[in-house]
């Protein structure tokens, strides 16, 4: 797969939602950088993109690895076929996979109002770093080091929280965050 000249393709994954109990689970980090690891990556993006989402995290799709891919850059168009079916055109690529992140040098902070495709109808604002230093490993293993500010600054910590078993919603107040539980378990029957 290349990500400098991406092209969509790949298979659907079904996303976890609240409370499964992946989605809390603290994830291992990822030894094997093999062909494996490429599809999960490839089909990760194919269904980010579809959701339509601008980042998901492997939990997410049931791997409690430390891996998550993004996108903050491509556009999506609503745009009405020759047979006048309404549809959406997706272009302007941007794909990043980040493995076992390491985030350090978080400095100001920040608020946007974020939602999860894992806690689906839920929008709210979180305070975040403004900016932050990640170090993480590509598909092939290979060592980088990114200094980033704005969306993907406020993206990659919303990943890496997944990494770390926590939902957007837990880093608000207890009352809203008891609100959206008892909400979402009631939704879920429970
Ligand atoms: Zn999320």
């Amino acid at each position: 797969m290349n990500l400098e000249n991406y092209e969509l393709n790949g298979e659907m994954i079904p996303i976890a939602t609240y409370p499964e109990p992946v989605l809390s689970q603290i994830a291992r980090p990822v030894t094997e950088f093999n062909q494996d690891l490429k599809d999960l990556v490839k089909n990760m993006l194919f269904t980010m993109y579809h959701a339509p989402g601008i980042g998901l995290a492997a939990p997410q799709v049931g791997q409690s690895i430390r891996l998550f891919v993004l996108d903050v850059d491509y556009d999506r168009d609503e745009v009405t076929t020759a047979s006048g079916m309404e549809e959406f055109r997706l272009s302007g690529f941007n794909p990043k996979v980040f493995i076992n992140p390491v985030l350090t040098g978080t400095s100001g902070t920040t608020t946007f109002e974020e939602g999860c495709l894992s806690v689906p109808g839920v929008y709210e604002e979180v305070k975040r770093f403004e900016s932050l230093h990640v170090k993480y490993q590509d598909l092939d293993g290979n060592f980088h080091e990114l200094q980033v500010d704005d969306m993907l600054s406020i993206c990659i910590q919303h990943e890496n929280d997944h990494l770390d078993g926590i939902l957007f919603f837990e880093r608000l107040s207890n009352l809203k965050k008891n609100f959206y539980k008892k909400k979402m378990l009631k939704e879920k029957g429970r």
